[in-house]
């Protein structure tokens, strides 16, 4: 009997193990994971410094609350700040946490300046920003709210790199304008650059706060350590969560310091959030990812995945659309006549494990930061005989 709640789709394997970019079954099986937690696990699976860190934390509290200061959380807070936009932190458990830390914080703001109107938020068709009522609300996927209805109010949706839709939406009620720069879920699309620095003008004339969800592209996934810097604007408000704890539930909200002082004792809280074994881990991963080093690891490792992509694509014109995405979220966009969900059942078989986009026909490749040539070449082998297979099957 089978007593976890299926509101999630998951595959009849079970893993006993795992190393590095490989996960293991009891059976001894080995599969190239290519998901990492969805885009969670940086250093790949069991990273020992990681482990000694949980081990040495163990011995010392679990927890202790957020009534007392703490040496792991201030140091965390810290490093986060200045590796982003020099604002307070907030840490919570996951990213939806950290998206209704920024969703409070922005109506707070007028709320204290004495505009309890000004609370809407314009976010972007095909966005996603969690699972909680609010990020449900926030996201631009009617299929998220299916059954869950009615939206919460004061959420608006604008079309992706279309700056005329987003200015019919502005009121002087808007707030906040929320942006994933890469939308994950949504397929991989990328916002111009030129969108994006039209919005920050907008925010700037309109007294409107811009919001950064870096949930998925934060902590070096884009090949840098957030991607905002690829885009050399800065937001008010960024959420990050999935990397910074390399595979420990960990999230995270940084408030630029001019808006901060609005979450005054008691507007918000965690019981959880903050615990020591999230931000000393967090505050570890910090360390080795911000490295330039690092970083340039991962856009060579970038450019070499997306080679491998166009390459394939020559191979298999009819079935590849193009290759997506920044630094290490990567993507496969499949021509019409295949999905995602069959690219991922025929990499199941060949023993890879690749995560679909929930849209924009496209199968994402999220491999740990720290992988190496060989791993890299594994993949290209194991995803050539996937699209042989998916093709087989489907004739
Ligand atoms: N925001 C973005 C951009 C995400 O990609 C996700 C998760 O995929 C979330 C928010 C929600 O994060 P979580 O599932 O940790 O609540």
């Amino acid at each position: 009997m089978d007593y976890t709640l299926k509101c999630v789709n998951r595959s009849d394997l079970i893993f006993n193990t795992g190393l590095g970019s490989y996960l293991y079954t009891k059976d001894g099986d080995r599969y190239l994971d290519f998901i990492q937690g969805v885009a969670t696990n940086v250093f790949g699976h069991c990273d020992k410094e990681i482990q000694n860190i949980i081990k040495d934390q163990s011995e010392k509290f679990f927890h202790i609350s957020n009534y007392f200061r703490s040496e792991e959380l201030e140091y965390a807070s810290e490093k986060l700040s200045k590796l982003s936009i020099n604002g307070k932190v907030f840490f919570v458990n996951s990213g939806a946490e950290a998206v209704e830390t920024a969703i409070k914080t922005t109506r707070r703001y007028f709320y204290l300046k004495g505009n309890s109107q000004k609370y809407e938020i314009i976010c972007l068709h095909n966005s996603f920003h969690g699972r909680t009522t609010g990020a449900i609300s926030a996201q631009g996927n009617e299929k998220y709210l299916e059954g869950f209805e009615p939206r919460l109010p004061g959420f608006k949706h604008a079309n992706l790199n279309d700056i005329d839709s987003v200015k019919k939406l502005i009121t002087k009620n808007t707030a906040g304008i929320m942006l994933e720069l890469i939308q994950g879920e949504g397929g991989l699309e990328i916002c111009n650059k030129d969108f994006v620095l039209n919005i920050k003008e907008i925010c700037k004339e309109n007294d409107i706060l811009l919001i950064f969800d870096e949930i998925q592209t934060g902590i070096g996934r884009t090949g840098r350590m957030f991607c905002f810097e690829h885009f050399e604007i800065q937001p008010d408000i960024l959420t990050t969560a999935k990397g910074l704890g390399a595979g420990i539930p960990v999230g995270a909200c940084v408030i630029s310091s001019k808006i901060a002082d609005c979450m005054t004792v008691g507007t918000h809280g965690s019981t959880f959030g903050g615990n020591p074994f999230a931000t000393r881990v967090a505050g570890y991963v910090l360390n080795i990812v911000s490295n330039e080093k690092f970083l340039e690891n991962v856009n060579k490792s970038g450019e070499k995945i997306k080679n491998i992509i166009s390459e394939v694509k020559h191979q298999f014109p009819d079935i590849i659309d193009s290759e997506r995405g920044l630094g290490l979220l990567l993507g496969i966009k499949l021509k019409e006549g295949y999905t995602p969900k069959d690219l991922m059942l025929s990499a199941r078989k060949n023993k890879l494990l690749l995560a679909p986009c929930s849209a924009n026909n496209t199968i994402r490749i999220l491999p740990p930061l720290n992988i190496d040539s060989k791993v890299i070449e594994d993949f290209k082998e194991k995803l050539i005989n996937s699209i042989f297979n998916m093709i087989d099957l489907q004739s």
